[in-house]
């Protein structure tokens, strides 16, 4: 086999989801004129009203980021105590509890979908457990139906980080239906974005209301202050961004799995390479293209196809690695062993995605998989 040529200019994980700048103008030009750039203005009540009806949820609200919004949930439900989660995610999840005082306790993960397994959350339940806040990781949702039992038996709330699963459901359900709020994060890296950005879902007005207040300072009125809330709000131009992105998701998600087919075709014949397949009934957004490298088979542990991608210019990502259950600040917290969720961090990398990205990319990137396993005795 032929060495792979390495890519002239850096091949990166992802290229955030812009609208042309020349559709920019005019909408801009509406938030000049009305000189309203905050504050719950036109475009973030249209946004959210837009939202709602494309994700199929009955309330929303936009927040500055997904992780604010996290912080908010927790607030609007009260949680105190303990909330069970997932050692695999991104940083965000656990930290958005920490800063809320509630203890992070984490459950170890199915190998398969790589989410919260659900035959070992009881086991951590306590008197002090107040919710469960699982993660559909990479848009792979997690096994709600067993998730919902759970909860009901023991009275826990449930906070879906929905981060990774815009546009995701399941059986024609909105994947935002699912526990009493669920959190997409439209930072400029996921599937769809406004920049920086955060939305909560809410089968309840009440909550909606409730987070409405403590994302502006806990002002219920112009003189009644309720609590103690934070700066959690969505400014005008943003808003106006998700507004122009709204009509390129479906497209964007349609080319991601248009990619995504190209690696999984390729890749499938690679010895020591697995990767997840769409699942009957579910609608995917092909957020992450995320590979597992068996050592034994390929031949490269995963930090060596890692290192090596990058002299080919290709800069894939280790999500998520290391767990968040050995981030210093968290090490002591762990209350059961996590050898599922320690095994799968080892072993995944996310390759390059987005829906403008060239076919050829992901076809010369998968020569280079295969190129390197032929050379791993001689690296
Ligand atoms: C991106 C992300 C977040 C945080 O969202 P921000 O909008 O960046 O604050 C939270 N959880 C997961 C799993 C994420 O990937």
């Amino acid at each position: 086999m032929l060495q792979p040529k390495p890519f002239k200019a850096p091949v990166y994980i992802t290229e955030p989801l812009l609208p042309p700048i020349g559709d920019t103008a005019a909408i801009f030009k509406k938030i000049w004129e009305s000189k309203q750039v905050t504050n719950n203005g036109i475009m973030c009540r249209t946004l959210e009203k837009k939202l709602a009806d494309f994700l199929k949820v009955k309330h929303l609200s936009l927040f500055s980021n997904g992780t604010a919004a996290l912080q908010i949930a927790c607030r609007a439900l009260n949680l105190g105590g303990e909330v069970i989660t997932t050692p695999f995610t991104f940083a965000a999840t656990p930290h958005a509890l920490a800063w809320n005082n509630i203890k992070p306790v984490f459950c170890d993960i199915e190998n398969e979908s790589m989410n919260i397994d659900p035959g070992k959350i009881e086991e951590l339940v306590t008197k002090d457990t107040a919710a469960l806040l699982p993660v559909h990781v990479f848009g792979t949702p997690c096994n709600v139906e067993a998730i919902d039992k759970i909860a009901r038996r023991h009275r826990l709330k449930v906070i879906y980080d929905a981060a990774h699963a815009f546009g995701v459901s399941i059986e024609g359900k909105s994947i935002g239906s699912f526990g009493d709020a669920s959190m997409f994060s439209l930072h400029a890296t996921k599937v769809y974005n406004t920049i920086e950005g955060g939305a909560l879902a809410f089968g309840k007005q009440d909550l909606k209301i409730r987070a409405d207040i403590l994302k502006n300072f806990g002002f219920r009125s112009e003189s009644d202050v309720q609590e103690p809330g934070i700066n959690g709000k969505l400014n005008e131009l943003q808003s106006a961004i998700g507004i122009l992105l709204l009509e390129k998701i479906g497209r964007e998600i349609e080319a991601r799995g248009k990619i995504t087919n190209i690696y999984r075709n390729i890749l499938k014949g690679i010895g020591g390479i697995k990767f997840n397949r769409d699942i009957p009934g579910v609608v995917h957004n092909y957020s992450y293209f995320v590979i597992r490298i068996n050592k034994g088979e390929y031949g490269l542990t995963r930090d060596e196809v890692y290192e090596e991608l990058k002299k080919y210019n290709v800069f894939s990502r280790r999500y998520f690695y290391p767990l968040c259950s050995n981030f210093k600040c968290y090490g002591s917290l762990q209350k059961r062993p996590l050898s599922v969720a320690q095994a799968v961090s080892e072993e995944v990398l996310a390759l390059p995605l987005h829906g403008r990205m060239d076919t050829a990319f992901a076809e010369r990137i998968c020569s280079i998989i295969s190129y390197i396993k032929g050379r791993a005795h001689k690296l």
